[in-house]
């Protein structure tokens, strides 16, 4: 019965009681929305994270400029309803790019990675952005563009600028340092939107490096301090009319889905395979249960008492 009722839940993410929630796509490239053979296509709403970096990896040189106006054009032609969210370059010396030739850092987590690349190179950033507005163009899109590793109000409204010039017209940033969370509402001041990264928001908030195995308890999504960081992004949002949005592993959880949707974040972007479940555990929640659930994994002393708090959804949606 379980199976038949996921099966029957379709359409665009709501709670039981009606109140949307965006479920969105991660993908690295037009490929990853073909569905593989004899199943149906992704049932979402588009994509809501386009890691750009695919593209450049693995090269001796940078992808020039043609190839990447039609890389962008095919996942802006793809993606559902045409909404895709595009992740400017998110590399440096923990993903390094030889053409970048970056000299080494000690720390490469806490270096020049992210937006902060285009400190030392511009030209890079600006390429990309002008092959996105082409691509936008050629394809009559309005994609969502935001940048990795924002931390300032200075480098959000200097991104912002950059991107706007160009003729994009919703500009956000990934919220992945502490220090952008702090400041979430003056970030909505430069910008459109917000998207929470939760894998280096943990990374960073919880001093525990993203890979490592033995620090696992440190990075579980359902760690309090994390959703409050969460929390007080959302509430600027609301409070400014903007959508903020999460596209961390965190996003996939579906028990956590709801606890998201209760502190107010408004889209959760995921793999494919995580865009069902997800939808069903919302549909069987009401957005008062999602956010009675978001208080109590507030109050938690910790993620396995989190947990063990929230209360599930039941087919009757309570
Ligand atoms: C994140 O940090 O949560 C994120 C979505 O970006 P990535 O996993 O690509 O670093
Ligand atoms: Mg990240």
């Amino acid at each position: 019965a379980e199976r038949r009722r996921t099966a029957g839940v379709r359409g665009p993410g709501r709670t039981s009681d009606g109140h949307p929630v965006k479920l969105l796509l991660n993908v690295g490239s037009a490929a990853d929305l073909r569905p593989p053979r004899g199943l149906p296509a992704v049932d979402a709403e588009g994509v809501g994270l386009f890691r750009t970096e695919f593209l450049f990896l693995d090269r001796r040189e940078e992808p020039g400029y043609e190839e990447q106006v039609a890389a962008y054009e095919a996942v802006f032609r793809a993606a559902p309803g045409g909404h895709v969210v595009v992740r400017t370059l998110d590399a440096g010396t923990d993903k390094p790019l030889p053409f970048l030739d970056l000299p080494g850092e000690a720390n490469p987590a806490l270096g020049v990675r992210g937006l902060r690349v285009s400190r030392v190179r511009p030209r890079v950033l600006d390429t990309q952005l002008d092959a996105v507005a082409e691509a936008a163009r050629a394809s009559g899109t309005e994609p969502w563009v935001m940048a990795p590793m924002v931390t300032t109000v200075e480098e959000a409204a200097d991104f912002a600028r950059r991107a706007r010039a160009r003729g994009i017209t919703r500009v956000g940033a990934m919220v992945e340092v502490p220090a952008a969370a702090l400041r979430a509402a003056r970030l909505l001041d430069e910008l459109d939107f917000l998207s929470i990264g939760t894998n280096d928001l943990s990374q960073y908030a919880f001093a525990a490096d993203r890979q490592h195995g033995d620090l696992a308890d440190l990075l579980d999504p359902w760690q309090p301090a994390l959703l409050r960081l969460v929390a007080d992004c959302a509430a600027a949002g609301r409070a400014a009319g903007k959508p903020v949005g999460v596209c961390g592993e965190a996003a996939a959880d579906p028990l956590l889905a709801g606890v998201l949707v209760g502190l107010g974040v408004t889209s959760l972007s995921m793999s494919a395979p995580s865009v069902a479940p997800v939808r069903e555990s919302l549909a069987a929640l009401s957005l008062e249960r999602c956010r009675d659930n978001a208080r109590l994994a507030l109050d938690a002393d910790g993620p396995a008492q989190a947990r063990d708090m929230v209360i599930p959804g039941s087919a009757a949606g309570s």
